[in-house]
């Protein structure tokens, strides 16, 4: 019998979906097996459409998190997956990826009751994890060394070999495409595995761990410990591990720097964002305006890469608004899983008041909010999608990330100014600018201070563009072949001839 779904979700997962709810895999996977957990912290999955809780499972203790570890480095030291045959691998994690493709409609359900992201949205999400796991497949064979010009008398080479074990602390807003930048370049070059996946979002990393078992993936290669802070702190804490990539808030984010000085670990960080949408009045204004809801309201405006902050020239600053709100205006707040939804709801009870707040202090500090949208009449974190006009620079709903479908918006007067508001921010990871004058794109996107530039177009990814940011945004970039450096130790060889 599956647990607690109200008869309106049960009636939109499919067979496969409520069959897989029934006796979900939650527990810490561990070489190839799933152990029962030994704590006794037990976390509920909710529906964020309903509020409901739909399961429960048991956090991974330190002491689950340091067999996980040591699942991982005995299968790193035996070499059971780091000396097969790159092709080997890549056939692999090819398997892998079309046994995901295959069950794709039940993850992206799965997906999308966990995070409360659209069906739409979460298909989206599967695909992409697909094509960065095909893509990264392809690189295990395709990773070559060179011959180093060292003095004559020596041979000297440079050869890229895996690092070892490779953790990755994941965040709620993307679950299986963040893993999946992580988990597949690690694999391809033949490194082991240890996940810890937000503890609201756990279904697709436990569904991918069987994927992995029944694609032939060698026990231990890859093994997820869930669980909430403890759990991410202990894997931090755990000597053994070789790198640890995580994505999440700045803060956190520094722990795990703090954390990992200790034990000498590499680390990779992509972290939050503010990130700007500079619209000139020279843009194709139609394009404009379906960019910038596409980068705020995507996913609730839960992503790190949400272009939160609009700032538009003072000239189209009434017109862009008001025809934003217009079209914001027919958005459809609903259960994610709903097929006439196109706005889901928050992940958290926490995170929808923490974004309540921050909307209830822009007003107070004489800012101008408008609800744009209905709330629906229903259970569940929904948060109305909201533009904020008039806000001074440096006011919190114009500094902080808020995490939520909130939009800020500040007029400039010339290019100069829009680029040093864009600027004007403790992050860097993502900007736009929108215009039709090429010479502006160029001259502007030289200048703005962020890990990605997209111009005339918002939110492109793809598993051949490296993505990542600078300043409180984080360092290290993932996706493309930027992974071969993160993921690999470079070795030099020096024979004496
Ligand atoms: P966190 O940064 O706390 O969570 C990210 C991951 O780190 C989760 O798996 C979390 O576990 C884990 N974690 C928490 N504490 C520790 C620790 N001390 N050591 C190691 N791992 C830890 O983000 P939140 O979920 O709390 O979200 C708060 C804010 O962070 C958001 O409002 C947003 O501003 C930002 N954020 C940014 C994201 C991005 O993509 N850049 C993604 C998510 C959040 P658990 O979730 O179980 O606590």
């Amino acid at each position: 019998m599956t647990a607690h779904l109200t008869p309106e979700v049960r009636g939109l997962l499919s067979a496969d979906a409520l069959g897989w709810l029934d006796k979900p895999p939650l527990d810490p996977f561990i070489d190839g097996n799933w152990r029962t957990a030994r704590s006794d912290t037990h976390i509920e999955v909710v529906d964020p459409g309903t509020g409901t809780p739909v399961t429960s499972y048991t956090a991974a203790s330190a002491g689950d998190v340091a067999d996980a570890v040591a699942a991982a480095r005995a299968a790193f030291d035996d070499g059971r997956w780091s000396e097969l045959d790159p092709e080997t691998r890549e056939e692999k994690l090819r398997h892998l990826a079309d046994l995901l493709a295959a069950d794709a409609e039940t993850v992206a359900q799965l997906e999308a009751l966990d995070t409360g992201k659209t069906l739409a949205e979460a298909r989206l999400d599967i695909d992409e994890a697909v094509a960065v796991l095909r893509y990264y497949a392809g690189w295990a064979t395709k990773v070559e060394g060179s011959v180093i010009p060292a003095p004559r008398r020596y041979m000297a080479t440079g050869t890229r070999e895996a690092i070892g074990v490779c953790a990755a602390i994941t965040p709620w807003n993307y679950p299986l495409p963040i893993l999946m930048y992580k988990l597949a370049p690690a694999l391809a070059f033949g490194n082991t595995f240890v996940a810890k996946p937000s503890e609201q979002t756990v279904l697709s990393t436990a569904y991918l761990a069987q994927l992995c078992a029944a694609a032939g993936i060698p026990d231990g290669v890859v093994n997820v410990a869930p669980g909430a802070g403890a759990t991410g702190a202990a894997l931090t804490a755990t000597p053994g591990i070789d790198k640890i990539a995580f994505t999440g808030s700045t803060r956190t984010g520094q722990a795990v720097m703090r954390a990992a000085a200790d034990t000498l670990t590499k680390v990779s960080l992509e972290l939050g964002g503010k990130s700007p949408q500079l619209v000139f009045a020279d843009a194709d204004l139609d394009a404009a305006i379906a960019g910038v809801m596409a980068g705020i309201w995507t996913n609730a405006g839960q992503v790190c890469i949400a272009g939160s902050r609009l700032i538009v020239d003072r000239r189209i600053h009434d017109e862009f608004v008001a025809e934003l709100a217009d079209r914001t205006r027919r958005l459809s707040l609903g259960h994610g899983l709903a097929p006439t939804t196109t706005l889901g709801p928050l992940i958290s009870s926490t995170q929808r008041d923490r974004v309540n707040a921050l909307i209830e202090q822009a007003a107070q500090d004489g800012a101008h909010v408008e609800t744009a949208a209905e709330l629906p009449d229903r259970d569940g974190y929904f948060i109305a999608p909201t533009i904020v006009t008039g806000a001074r620079p440096g006011q919190s709903i114009e500094r902080e990330e808020v995490f939520g479908p909130v939009l800020t918006v500040l007029p400039f007067d010339t290019e100069d100014e829009a680029v040093r508001l864009a600027n004007d921010s403790a992050y860097g990871l993502a900007s736009a600018v929108w215009s039709q004058n090429a010479s502006r794109v160029h001259r502007v996107a030289r200048r703005l201070r962020a890990g990605t530039v997209w111009a005339n177009t918002y939110g492109v990814f793809h598993p051949t563009l490296p993505f990542g940011g600078v300043k409180a945004s984080g360092f290290g970039r993932e996706l493309g072949s930027d992974a071969v450096e993160h993921y690999t130790e470079l070795k030099t060889t020096v024979i004496d001839l």
